[in-house]
C-alpha cells in the first residue's frame, strides 16, 4: 500500500496573528480551532486515499451517515510540546498508531497504517505551527485523530466508508490555579464497559454512556466519576477518560489490570515505567473497592490519582459515594504523585534527558 501524502492544498490562514495571539494568551482546554486540518477516507473498493490538509471548517455528510445513527466512531488524543530550542516534538505517538488500530479493529473500522498516522501528525504540526505554544508553563497543541463511518445507509453493517481526520487545539495548562485534588464519585449505578464490549476501545460510544454518569457525579459535589466492574460493581475500572492509581505508604504504586474493559493508557503504561525506575513496587491487579476504601482509613493508601493526555497526573483528594465519603492522605497532593508528575512533563518538553526514547520530533 502506498502511504498518504498530505500535502497542503492551501496556504491562507483562518485566524490573523493578533487573533492567534489572543487565543494562545489564555486558550484553556477544547475552546479553539487552529487553521487547518488533515483529511483522508477509506473505501472498501479502493481504501485509503485523498489524503489532503484542508482548513479546518465544518464537514459535510449526509443525515444518513452511519455514524450519526449506529456511532461507528474512534478517536485518539496526543500533545505537541515545544521545547525551548524551538522544536516540537509528541510522546509515543506510536503507542497511539497501535491503540488507533486497536480501536479500529473492535468497531470494524479500517486500520490506518502507523506511518500515515505519523505522518498526519506531522502534516497538521507544520501547517499549524504558529498554534504550538511556547514552553513557558504548561501549554501544548492537543492533537486530536478520529475516523468515523462515513457512508450513506441505514443498513446495519460496517460503513463502506469512512473519513479520518486530524484536527488540533491549543490547550493551556490543565490547572490554571495549579494541580487541584480532585473529588472523584463511585458510580454504584452506571459502568462504562461490559466483559465483551468496547471499553479497550477509544471510541466515542463510551463516553457518551459516561455522560449520565459524570452528571450524577456534578450533583454530588465531585469532579469526576470513577466506573466499577460491571459485572460485580466491585473492583476499579478507571474514570470516563483517565486511568487510576494508588500509592501505598510502603512504596507500591497499584492500579487495575487490563481486563478488557479498561482503556490502556499510554499516560499509564509511561507511569508504569517511571515508577519502577524509581523503585516503587508496580503492581497491576484486581483492585477490590471495599479494600482500597478500607487501606484508605487505616492509611496505608496515601495517595491517589488519575492520568490521561489531557490532565497528565491529577491527584485524587477525595472518593465519595453514596455510603460517604473517604479523604485521600491529607486530601492534598501527594508526594509521588507530584513526583512522578514532574519527571513526566519534564520529559515531554525536553527538560530532562528522553531516557526511554519515548519523544518523536514532529517539527
Ligand atoms: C484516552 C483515555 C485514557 C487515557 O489514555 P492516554 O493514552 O493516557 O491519554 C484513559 N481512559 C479512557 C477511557 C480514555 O479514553
Amino acid at each position: 500500500m502506498s502511504a498518504l501524502d498530505f500535502t497542503q492544498t492551501s496556504t491562507a490562514r483562518r485566524v490573523d496573528d493578533d487573533e492567534r495571539t489572543r487565543i494562545l494568551a489564555e486558550p484553556g482546554f477544547g475552546r479553539y480551532y487552529t487553521d487547518f486540518m488533515v483529511h483522508a477516507r477509506w473505501t472498501l473498493e479502493d481504501g485509503w486515499g485523498g489524503a489532503e490538509i484542508v482548513p479546518f471548517g465544518p464537514v459535510q455528510l449526509s443525515p444518513a451517515a452511519a455514524v450519526l445513527h449506529y456511532g461507528q466512531e474512534i478517536f485518539e488524543g496526543l500533545k505537541a510540546f515545544r521545547h525551548a530550542d524551538g522544536s516540537v516534538w509528541t510522546f509515543r505517538p506510536e503507542r497511539n498508531a497501535e491503540r488507533m488500530q486497536r480501536s479500529a479493529r473492535r468497531l470494524a473500522l479500517p486500520e490506518l497504517p502507523a506511518g500515515d498516522f505519523l505522518s498526519s501528525l506531522m502534516a497538521i504540526t507544520a501547517a499549524d505551527e504558529p498554534w504550538v505554544p511556547e514552553a513557558t508553563s504548561e501549554e501544548s497543541l492537543y492533537l486530536r485523530p478520529f475516523m468515523f463511518a462515513s457512508e450513506e445507509f441505514l443498513g446495519v453493517r460496517a460503513s463502506h466508508c469512512v473519513d479520518y481526520y486530524v484536527i488540533a487545539s491549543p490547550a493551556g495548562p490543565y490547572f490554571p490555579r495549579g494541580v487541584q485534588p480532585l473529588v472523584v464519585w463511585i458510580s454504584d449505578e452506571y459502568a462504562r464497559a461490559g466483559a465483551g464490549g468496547t471499553g479497550a476501545a477509544k471510541c466515542g460510544g463510551n463516553y457518551a454512556s459516561s455522560l449520565l454518569a459524570k452528571r450524577e457525579a456534578a450533583e454530588n459535589g465531585a469532579d469526576e466519576v470513577m466506573f466499577l466492574d460491571s459485572e460485580t460493581h466491585s473492583s476499579i475500572d478507571e474514570l470516563s477518560g483517565m486511568n487510576v492509581f494508588a500509592v501505598t505508604a510502603d512504596g507500591r504504586l497499584l492500579t487495575p489490570s487490563l481486563t478488557g474493559s479498561i482503556l490502556e493508557g499510554v499516560t499509564r503504561e509511561s507511569i508504569l515505567r517511571l515508577a519502577a525506575d524509581r523503585g516503587l513496587e508496580v503492581i497491576e491487579q484486581q483492585l477490590v473497592m471495599s479494600e482500597v476504601l478500607g487501606q484508605i482509613d487505616r492509611g496505608e493508601i496515601t495517595e491517589m490519582f488519575a492520568a490521561g493526555t489531557a490532565a497528565v497526573i491529577n491527584p485524587i483528594g477525595e472518593l465519595r459515594a453514596r455510603g460517604g465519603s473517604w479523604t485521600v492522605g491529607d486530601g492534598g497532593s501527594g508526594e509521588v504523585t507530584l513526583a512522578l508528575r514532574t519527571e513526566l512533563t519534564d520529559i515531554q518538553y525536553g527538560r530532562i534527558p528522553d531516557r526511554h526514547g519515548w519523544l518523536t520530533r514532529l517539527v
